[in-house]
């Protein structure tokens, strides 16, 4: 769940309302939602009224959830983390597998009781799951007690529904089909001070057989390298360390240049130690890009790729446009030009035709490539695309009975790379006190696992020498040098 604080609101309130000058004169889709804005602190009278924002699904979502705190933030609203005592509820939802959706009805169940207690408050539902018709259209006919639905397009919009709502006293419902181009300057509320979240694709045209994410989140566009640049430039100034860039198929930015030219373009941010990068379809995993992975300092020598299936048939009816082979030659290739590279995956079990043969080819892959961890998924049927409609569904206890396979064969390589590290030095950036043992620091290691050590004093935000002395199912521990 997405992370909350609640005294951060006096020191974000006053920084983007010093900043409305110079957003006007930069223009972009969201300045005409500046007045929006203005009229929304003027009927809010001196108030602060307090917003609860929950974030469903994955990093895009939290990343887009940033951006609706920045705006209410801009708008005189104050983050809040109790439910209960909001003036204004956004959910922000998410649709790749059925159960997201499911319980999305659950939440909503929560708010009908708010509500009741406070006439007063304002509910709302954007993202993913409301671009799907059938969805808004119960919400519309079942769901009174919903006042603002808008979609991933029209995100940067919310300051003029917000008014609508509030001035008319009427639901209003906004979604839009498809990306109208890339809204620029819009306020973000970072909730993490020293690693941040950069979108730098928004969409996706591959339609994977099995995916959802190109219906509700429309064609692939690129934002500009310049825009992306300031960004970064800007969070750097705020003291951020590590950025993530962002995008469902990060590696097919496309603008005045190419990914891996974008990743030159972008590595001599002075401040920024570390840069990150996802998702990667392998697809376009070029050499010139595993060539940056390897000359430039500050990238990460970590990448995920998303293997979904080992099997070359269920990845051409997954339209996935890779094989076995091919993946496997690309894996050969980075772990030649760079031997100690972490790498991380996606695999779906289950999918509409898999076969046992097919199952353990992907078992087979997975122990070939020997990957350092894994998300892991069981096929879910998404109305609309077309592995929905597939005739060899595979029954759910077979689905199971693979999925714990998996599972075991994934913690049982996690572990051994975890293993791996005993004994090394790791370069850690600090993020914190462990939120679980308040006598230890956290951290991540460039492998992006998570690094726990004592400490006498407070590194946070800066890179220490971590010696690895035990390795954990989930974590590593180390004593800094
Ligand atoms: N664009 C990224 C990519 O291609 O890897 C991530 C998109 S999706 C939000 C994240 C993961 O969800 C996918 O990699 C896939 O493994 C999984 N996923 C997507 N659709 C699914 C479905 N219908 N059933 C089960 N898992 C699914
Ligand atoms: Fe979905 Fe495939 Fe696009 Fe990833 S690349 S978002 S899995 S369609």
């Amino acid at each position: 769940m997405f992370r909350v604080f609640s005294l951060y609101p006096l020191i974000a309130i006053i920084k983007p309302m010093k900043n409305r000058e110079n957003k006007l004169a930069l223009g972009g889709a969201f300045e005409n939602q500046i007045e929006y804005c203005n009229e929304v602190i003027s009927l809010n009278r001196g108030k602060y009224p307090k917003f609860y924002i929950r974030t469903l699904g994955c990093q895009m979502n939290e990343a887009d959830s940033e951006q609706l705190m920045g705006m209410l933030i801009e708008m005189g609203y104050q983050p809040w983390d109790k439910i209960e005592e909001a003036d204004f509820i956004i959910f922000n939802t998410c649709c790749v597998r059925e159960n997201a959706e499911q319980k999305l009805y659950g939440h909503i169940g929560e708010l009908k009781a708010l509500k009741s207690k406070n006439k007063d408050l304002i509910t709302a539902l954007c993202g993913c799951m409301m671009q799907q018709e059938h969805v808004v259209e119960k919400i519309k006919n079942s769901y009174h007690y919903i006042d603002i639905v808008f979609g991933t397009h029209n995100r940067y919009r919310l300051p003029e529904l917000l008014h609508k709502r509030l001035t008319s006293n009427k639901r209003v419902f906004e979604i839009w089909e498809d990306n109208k181009g890339i809204a620029e300057n819009i306020p973000v509320a970072r909730q993490d001070k020293i690693s941040a979240f950069v979108p730098i694709t928004y969409g996706c045209d591959n339609f994977c057989s099995y995916c959802i994410v190109p219906y509700v989140r429309g064609r692939e566009v690129s934002r500009e390298a310049k825009s992306i640049r300031k960004d970064i430039e800007e969070l750097a100034k705020e003291g951020v360390k590590e950025i993530t860039l962002l995008g469902q198929n990060v590696n097919s930015y496309n603008s005045t240049m190419n990914f891996p030219q974008l990743l030159h373009y972008l590595s001599d941010i002075s401040g920024i130690e570390r840069i990150r990068f996802m998702t990667s379809h392998p697809k376009d995993l070029s050499v010139e890009l595993i060539e940056a992975i390897r000359d430039i300092p500050s990238l990460c020598k970590h990448i995920h790729l998303p293997l979904q299936s080992g099997s070359s048939s269920v990845l051409k009816m997954m339209n996935r446009k890779y094989t076995k082979e091919s993946y496997l030659s690309l894996i050969s290739l980075l772990k030649e030009e760079i031997p100690h590279i972490s790498i991380s995956t996606d695999i779906i079990v289950g999918f509409p035709g898999e076969t046992e043969e097919d199952f353990l080819e992907t078992l087979d892959t997975y122990e070939k490539v020997g990957f350092d961890f894994a998300y892991t998924f069981i096929y879910s049927k998404r109305t609309g695309t077309p592995a929905a409609i597939k005739k060899d569904q595979v029954p759910d206890d077979i689905k199971s009975e693979r999925f714990n396979r998996l599972i075991e064969l994934v913690n049982r390589l996690t572990e051994q790379s975890n293993k791996a590290d005993e004994n090394k030095v790791l370069k850690v950036l600090v993020e914190g006190k462990s939120k679980t043992d308040p006598n230890y620091y956290t951290g991540r290691s460039e492998s992006n696992k998570i690094v726990n050590f004592k400490a006498d004093k407070d590194f946070t935000g800066t890179i220490v020498d971590v010696k690895i002395i035990k390795a954990h199912s989930w974590h590593i521990e180390g004593e800094i040098l």
